[in-house]
């Protein structure tokens, strides 16, 4: 099997594996236990990874908040918000665009044709008052940037939200420099185990817990934290390279095979992360077509995140796309452990799938 579909999730890196393993079985206590070695000895494991969370962002360490993932710390937000008038872009990953719809008055920003916020747009619906922005940095299923500094210097005064999951590890990401007061992120994006992320709040902003009945992080998410969890987060966010040469060879090379075949159709998003890749295939029976490559590469159809809502992709939607175009799109994702054979291979593969669909 090729494995790409790294936006989906990341194999755990070596490092980070060997970081974690004493805190399941040496190092276990609680730490929140503040009577003991063990307690202490987990506390000091969490303190140094929020120390290091906290860098790959330019954060301070108080100003990270262990949560399970990025969908607990986007949820955290916009519930910090609800009943307001809130501005989302309307390619939000589901766990900011449905509690937004749920909990909060919201007003979506449009996505042009090219994966980027419409500025005009956008600076209309500041004139409505809201109270909270929030906008993701990377999209999770076409990989394109948004320009954050630009659209957040638009009115500094109004809260910020970024959704920084598929950037981190990516590209550089500043929360200083960006002048943002929240930002949400995970672990299993970047090579660090699933069941750990953060929670960025800007000292001073406004923060509701979700979770209520422990002083853990300081109060604002109760609950025994994943020790193992977050020490192998900090080891990932630790090691992270952004040198993304290798990634952008693997894409190229999957790039050239890939318009040798007849009929498929690369998306060109002009600002976009090197890793992402996303096509569609010539195929009317994608069922088929599905069914002959997940013997062989694994991939995402749409977006791995929507898969279980069976329905087409909404991002796809709201970048111009026609029902029938996203029917056979896929999304490629590469990461560190993909190498250049694997592309020629998985090239190969999609082509026999093709053929296979078709009854070539
Ligand atoms: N936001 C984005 C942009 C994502 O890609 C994902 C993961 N698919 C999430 C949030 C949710 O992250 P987690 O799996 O850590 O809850």
């Amino acid at each position: 099997m090729i494995y790409l579909d790294n936006q989906a999730s990341t194999r755990v890196d070596p490092s980070v594996l060997e970081a974690m393993l004493p805190y399941f079985d040496e190092k276990y206590g609680n730490s929140a236990s503040r009577t003991h070695k063990y307690g202490w000895d987990a506390e000091e494991a969490v303190e140094e990874a929020r120390e290091k969370v906290a860098k790959l962002i330019n954060a301070e360490p108080h100003e990270i908040i262990f949560t399970s993932g990025a969908t607990e710390a986007n949820n955290t937000i916009i519930r910090s918000y609800s009943n307001e008038h809130i501005i989302i872009s309307n390619i939000e990953h589901s766990s900011v665009h449905e509690p937004s719809i749920l909990f909060t008055q919201t007003a979506s920003a449009f996505i042009n044709s090219t994966g980027s916020v419409n500025l005009e747009f956008y600076n209309y619906l500041l004139l409505k008052n809201p109270k909270l922005i929030s906008i993701m940095m990377v999209n999770n299923e076409i990989g394109t940037i948004q320009p954050i500094k630009e659209i957040r210097q638009k009115d500094p005064s109004i809260p910020f939200h970024s959704d920084i999951t598929q950037a981190v590890g990516k590209i550089k990401v500043d929360v200083k420099d960006l002048d943002i007061e929240y930002a949400s992120f995970s672990s299993h994006k970047i090579y660090g185990p699933k069941g750990a992320g953060a929670l960025y709040v800007k000292q001073g902003s406004k923060i509701f817990p979700l979770l209520y009945g422990g002083a853990h992080e300081r109060g604002l998410r109760s609950g025994t934290l994943n020790v193992p969890a977050i020490v192998g987060f900090g080891k990932a966010c630790e090691i992270i390279d952004l040198n993304n040469e290798h990634i952008k060879n693997c894409v190229s090379v999957l790039n050239n095979e890939l318009k040798l075949i007849p009929g498929v159709n690369i998306h060109n998003f002009p600002n976009k992360v090197d890793h992402n890749l996303h096509f569609s295939v010539p195929c009317e029976n994608m069922d088929l077509f599905i069914s002959k490559l997940s013997e062989n590469v694994a991939v995402s159809f749409g977006s791995a995140c929507m898969s279980l809502e069976n329905k087409p992709s909404r991002v796809l939607k709201a970048s111009g796309f026609y029902d029938e175009e996203i029917k056979k799109s896929i999304r490629v994702s590469i990461g560190k452990f993909n190498t250049e054979e694997e592309m020629v291979l998985a090239a190969g593969f999609i082509k026999e799938a093709i053929s296979f669909a078709e009854g070539g």
